[in-house]
């Protein structure tokens, strides 16, 4: 028998129980850092010395948390659904909890990419384009080189201004198939974000968790004003014993 698809659309709130601050809130600084400096082409162009400072910081801190129980009831979810997860965290908290198909919109810290490799809307220059792109155990370092064109190596990750992975006409496959939708954690600011959450209105099972929610009138959604890890485990044993 097939396995009814679900599909869970995560953000920075699902990892906030494990240590990695999420993003939103405060004074618009990031750990202590314009977003503009650190997570930016033109912060890049200025000072890339100072970015990967930021990422080391923030790919140490990654690999010395846990994944916590809203990630791990998300793998368990996987004994009786077919689970996608689409997640905005550029975190591999959800592969470490065992959760086997994550599709990453802004990318993965623990990969690396060539400077040129990126696609920056209208700057794309196909000439200097190289493809190279792999995993990595430690930080990108100042002077790591790309092994195919030799240009500087940079996190793996999707900045301001940047493309977002978007896999258009798979997204509308998921619309289309999903049974289930679990939104976690995100306050769907980002793009494509926000659109992504609408998309998935027909759905016929629909939930949104966030303790402190942006959109409390999400059409159909059972909206659940609490934590990842307060409510997801219990959230997935109600629909594996409805299965
Ligand atoms: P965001 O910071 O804009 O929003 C986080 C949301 O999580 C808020 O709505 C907040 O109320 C909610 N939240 C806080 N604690 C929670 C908890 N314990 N359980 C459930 N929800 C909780 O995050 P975003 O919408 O993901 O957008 C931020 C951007 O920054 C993304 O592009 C993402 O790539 C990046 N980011 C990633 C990480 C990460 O990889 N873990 C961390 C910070 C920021």
């Amino acid at each position: 028998m097939t396995k009814k698809r679900v599909v869970v659309f995560s953000g920075a709130g699902l990892s906030a129980e494990s240590g990695i601050p999420t993003f939103r809130g405060s004074d618009g600084l990031w750990e202590n850092h314009r977003i503009e400096d650190v997570a930016s082409p033109d912060g890049w162009a200025r000072d890339p010395k100072l970015v990967l400072n930021f990422y080391a910081m923030r790919f140490e801190k990654v690999q010395s948390v846990q994944p916590n129980a809203g990630h791990r009831s998300l793998a368990d979810l996987q004994e009786k659904f077919d689970v996608i997860n689409i997640t905005q965290n550029i975190d591999n908290l959800l592969e470490r909890a065992g959760c086997n198909n994550v599709w990453h919109l802004h990318g993965r810290i623990d990969y690396q990419k060539c400077e040129r490799h990126y696609d920056i809307f209208g700057l794309r220059d196909s000439y200097f384009n190289c493809d190279f792109k792999s995993e990595i155990s430690k930080p990108v370092q100042w002077g790591d080189k790309c092994p195919k064109c030799g240009a500087q190596l940079r996190p793996d990750v999707v900045w301001f201004g940047e493309s977002v992975d978007m896999r258009r006409g798979y997204l509308e496959e998921l619309i289309e198939t999903a049974s289930i939708f679990i939104g976690v954690g995100t306050s769907a600011q980002v793009y494509p974000a926000a659109g992504l959450l609408t998309l998935f209105e027909e759905t016929e099972q629909k939930f949104f968790i966030d303790p402190n929610p942006a959109y409390e009138a999400l059409l159909g959604f059972e909206v659940i004003k609490s934590t990842a890890t307060a409510v997801l485990p219990e959230l997935v044993q109600r629909l594996l014993q409805a299965e």
